[in-house]
């Protein structure tokens, strides 16, 4: 196969992936595990398919160390569907919510949730610009708040917990979408936890969705058939067509992830990359980085150049060596580099050769 020509991928996603799995991916287009059947072609219910969605389940519990009493589901509609799922299957009327928003998403999660409840805000950074993670004790949990809503990693600005919030001993809900599996994470400490896929996990048109016996018993028969987690459940995420190809590639990254050393060598590697970046940020105040020091998150960093006419050039002369994806959210402008668990430290490596030589040679234009 020719992948000569792929590029240094730091797309905020659909990201990059081992290209060990694309090429095993493209292997089973036309012809999956010896079956018969094309990976396109193959019925959700054949046992081909039935076994890729225990493997699927089985890596997804081991390489998270999810509690066996916990639900793991593959369903549709992205993380963005799961803002209002989680509210409808665990809120009921008249019953409040509290949400930590520290970003984009976190606004429209809770923007979803107030269609069902008493959802609030009880704190937020936007008047900073989005760039710091609270600190506990930051934030007021309202005495009888039925959980707290929180985004583990905010992909558009580049911030991160660094350890899970206190919720004053409230169930914890989390939008984990763009690194789960990339830094630790306790599930047991959490109720429910979603994550679209196309970050770190596979292509998009999957939503993990792990739910605690908790989460679980808060759900009513009220709630519409497809949004209601108990359906999902009773059925093993095969209430109607799940999304085979997405459940079979995810499956694969899973099994990568387990070759690799699991969660803890995706960690390591994590921790290298995004040094490496923001070791150069650090290095001249010709780069300004958006998040403040102890937010950072290791999964997307954000920045900006001080002499901001800059940046087009910047991206244009990186574009031109094969550096994609750079271009920061058009909600925040600047540049962003998303370095998921599959970006390889070689493209981090000659990003930052690149930054290098351009600050010389713009240097002088930069104060
Ligand atoms: C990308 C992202 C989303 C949106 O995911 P969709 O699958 O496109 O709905 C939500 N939350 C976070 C933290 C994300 O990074």
């Amino acid at each position: 196969m020719e992948n000569n020509n792929r590029i240094h991928n730091f797309g905020a996603g659909p990201a990059v992936l081992p290209i060990e799995v694309v090429e095993e991916v493209a292997n089973s287009l036309p012809n999956i595990s010896s079956s018969g059947f094309g990976l396109l072609e193959i019925s959700h219910r054949s046992d081909v398919f039935q076994e890729i969605m225990k493997d699927a389940t089985n890596s997804v519990r081991k390489v998270l160390n999810v509690p066996d009493e916990y639900t793991v589901l593959f369903l549709q509609g992205g993380a963005s569907l799961q803002f209002y799922m989680s509210a409808l299957n665990i809120l009921k009327e008249g019953e409040k919510a509290d949400y930590l928003v520290t970003g984009g998403w976190s606004k429209k999660a809770l923007k979803e949730a107030k269609r069902i409840g008493d959802a609030q805000c009880i704190w937020d950074d936007e008047h900073n610009g989005f760039r710091t993670i609270p600190e506990d004790g930051d934030y007021t949990i309202r005495e009888d708040a039925v959980y707290v809503h929180y985004t583990s990693n905010n992909t558009l600005y580049g911030t991160q917990y660094h350890k899970i919030p206190d919720s004053k001993g409230k169930p914890r809900i989390v939008d984990a979408s763009s690194d789960i599996t990339g830094v630790h994470m306790d599930i047991s400490k959490h109720e429910v936890v979603y994550a679209g896929a196309q970050k770190n996990l596979g292509p998009s048109g999957v939503t993990l969705v792990i739910l605690s016996p908790w989460a679980m018993s808060r759900v009513t028969d009220n709630v519409p058939t497809m949004l209601n987690y108990q359906i999902h459940s009773s059925k093993e995420s095969m209430y109607n067509t799940p999304n085979t190809f997405g459940i079979y590639v995810l499956s694969r990254v899973f099994a990568w992830l387990e070759r690799n050393g699991g969660m803890e060598g995706a960690i390591k590697r994590n921790i290298e990359k995004s040094n490496i970046l923001y070791e150069e940020l650090d290095r001249t105040d010709f780069w300004e980085p958006h998040a403040s020091k102890s937010s950072r998150s290791r999964m997307n960093v954000t920045w900006k150049i001080k002499n901001q006419e800059l940046e087009e050039i910047f991206l244009k002369e990186a574009s031109e060596l094969g550096l994609g994806g750079l271009k920061g959210h058009r909600s925040v402008g600047g540049i962003r580099a998303s370095m998921y668990n599959y970006l390889p430290k070689q493209s981090v490596v000659v990003l930052v050769n690149f930054m290098k030589s351009f600050e010389v040679r713009y240097a002088s234009k930069g104060k």
